[in-house]
Formats: C-alpha cells, sequence, structure tokens
C-alpha cells in the first residue's frame, strides 16, 4: 500500500492510495465518518436566559458547535475509569456568563464561550449563538465529552469524505486526422481535459486525472473512436473536508487504529462461534 498527498490545507485533504481493494476504501470512508472520537457539548445547564430564544436551542445549537479535540487526554466517558459520571478525564466544562450593558442588541458568539482546558476550545469563536437585548444575561454551564458521530452527528471529525477510481485514458490520437467533426470531444468534455488549441490534433491535457470524474462522454462522442475510459486497478483519490475539530494525521493514524480494533473483534468473535462440520 502506498499513499500520496496532493493537498493539504487546514480543511482539506487530497491524496492518492494505491494498493488496497475497494472494500478496504470503503472502510476507511466509513470509520472516518462515523468511529472517530471527537469533543461536542452534551450537557447543558441554563442558570439564566433572558434571550427570545428557548433554552433547549440554545442548548441544540451549543451542541452544534465544532470544539477542537484532544484524543491524547481525554477519553469515551464509557472508558473512562470513572464509569462516564463526568472527571477531568472524560469530561470539559464550558461557561459563558454575558451581561449586556450597551444600549443596543448584541449578539453573543462561540468565542464568549470559556473552557476549563485551554486545548478544547470552539475551532471558530464567530459563530453566533444567540442575541439579547440591553440590560439581558445570560448564564450557561456546558460539558462537552468525546461521542462518535454514529451515536449523534455533532461528533462528527468531518465534513465531507469522498473517493473516486484513479482515471486512465488511452487516446490514440493518430486517428484524429481523418475526422470531419472539429473535435466534438474537446468542446463536449465537461472538464475540458482535452486541449484543441492548435486546431490540428486534439492532446489529453496531462494531469486530466486530476479533475476527470471518468464521466465517459469523450468516450461516448468521439466519432473516430480514438479514446478509451478506464481506471487504475486498487488506486483511489480520496477528498476529505473538514471543520478543523482534529488534524487530518491524527484522524488517518486513529483510522487505522479503529480498523485494526475492528479486525481484532470480528476475531474474536469468529472464534466464539461454534461451526458445526
Ligand atoms: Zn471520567
Amino acid at each position: 500500500m502506498s499513499l500520496e498527498i496532493l493537498e493539504k490545507t487546514d480543511h482539506n485533504l487530497k491524496f492518492i492510495v494505491e494498493g488496497i481493494s475497494i472494500e478496504m476504501a470503503n472502510a476507511i470512508r466509513r470509520i472516518i465518518i462515523s468511529e472517530m472520537p471527537v469533543m461536542a457539548v452534551d450537557e447543558v445547564i441554563i442558570l439564566k436566559n433572558d434571550s427570545p430564544l428557548y433554552d433547549e436551542i440554545i442548548a441544540h445549537r451549543l451542541s452544534m458547535i465544532p470544539l477542537t479535540t484532544d484524543l491524547n487526554v481525554y477519553k469515551l466517558p464509557r472508558d473512562c475509569e470513572c464509569g462516564g459520571y463526568g472527571c477531568p478525564l472524560c469530561q470539559v466544562s464550558l461557561t459563558c456568563e454575558v451581561t449586556n450593558t450597551s444600549n443596543h442588541p448584541m449578539e453573543i458568539y462561540s468565542g464568549d464561550l470559556n473552557s476549563n482546558d485551554p486545548q478544547i476550545i470552539p475551532v471558530n469563536p464567530n459563530i453566533p449563538l444567540v442575541k439579547i437585548d440591553k440590560n439581558d444575561k445570560v448564564i450557561i454551564e456546558a460539558y462537552a465529552v468525546l461521542g462518535l458521530a454514529k451515536d449523534h452527528v455533532k461528533y462528527q471529525a468531518i465534513s465531507n469524505i469522498l473517493y473516486r477510481f484513479y482515471p486512465q485514458i488511452d487516446f490514440d490520437n493518430s486517428k484524429c486526422t481523418k475526422c470531419p467533426d472539429k473535435c466534438i470531444v474537446s468542446r463536449m468534455c465537461p472538464e475540458k481535459l482535452y486541449d484543441f488549441s492548435n486546431k490540428k490534433s486534439p492532446i489529453l491535457i496531462e494531469d486530466y486525472w486530476k479533475t476527470c470524474t471518468l464521466c465517459n462522454s469523450c468516450e461516448n462522442d468521439c466519432p473516430e473512436k480514438a479514446i478509451k475510459v478506464g481506471w487504475k486497478e486498487k488506486t483511489y483519490i480520496f477528498s476529505i473536508e473538514s471543520d478543523g475539530v482534529l488534524p487530518f494525521d491524527v484522524i488517518i493514524k486513529k483510522t487505522f487504529e479503529v480498523f485494526l480494533e475492528k479486525i481484532d473483534e470480528f476475531i474474536e468473535k469468529l472464534e466464539e462461534v461454534e461451526i458445526e462440520s
């Protein structure tokens, strides 16, 4: 198995994986979507709420705020020695006390939450929470824990993940000399992957695989049947979009940890089963 990073920013990761089966590629996708432990608010105590929003709406909005997560310190409540009751190893408290002393309405943002752990804070401080009028007050105590997205979507580590086959196009432009149509393919390809600027013979651009969606329109449209669209065996291009709760290297490392745990669990369960011969 080999992995090549194509693009990496704080919120986007694109890489090529070679040498794995489609089942394995899908297992990676599914683990990243639903089995990655992530911090989110799970319990809210509203001590004062003068805002026009109901307590329940504020609690819901708090739970959907992406929080930076530290997997080296925190454990899932069910795996914690406290038995999930709530202790410094499985719970973070976030408090918010705001009084509007100005003469106009004011907005409370995610950045107004004070965390007892500086590593666990809202990813973005500018997420609006609620608006309050002059002299109004809001006092909130919220508790964040680690959780999995298969239990609730607020624990999702990524916003989007997809993989696609690595496109491989065989293009024989020697067949283009007899073509009466002035390269319909270069006009029809939705990704504009064929360069016909020389007006004689179309050229398939070098990095076509980066944007080709395997729509097959070139193969279907070419009157000379000069194009064959296929894909590279056991090679996939992954794209991941994250809101920044976990760095990508932690996500990838944790994915394989979870994968190996699942294999061990499967073997254990298999050994328990008595198979009649
Ligand atoms: Zn605990």
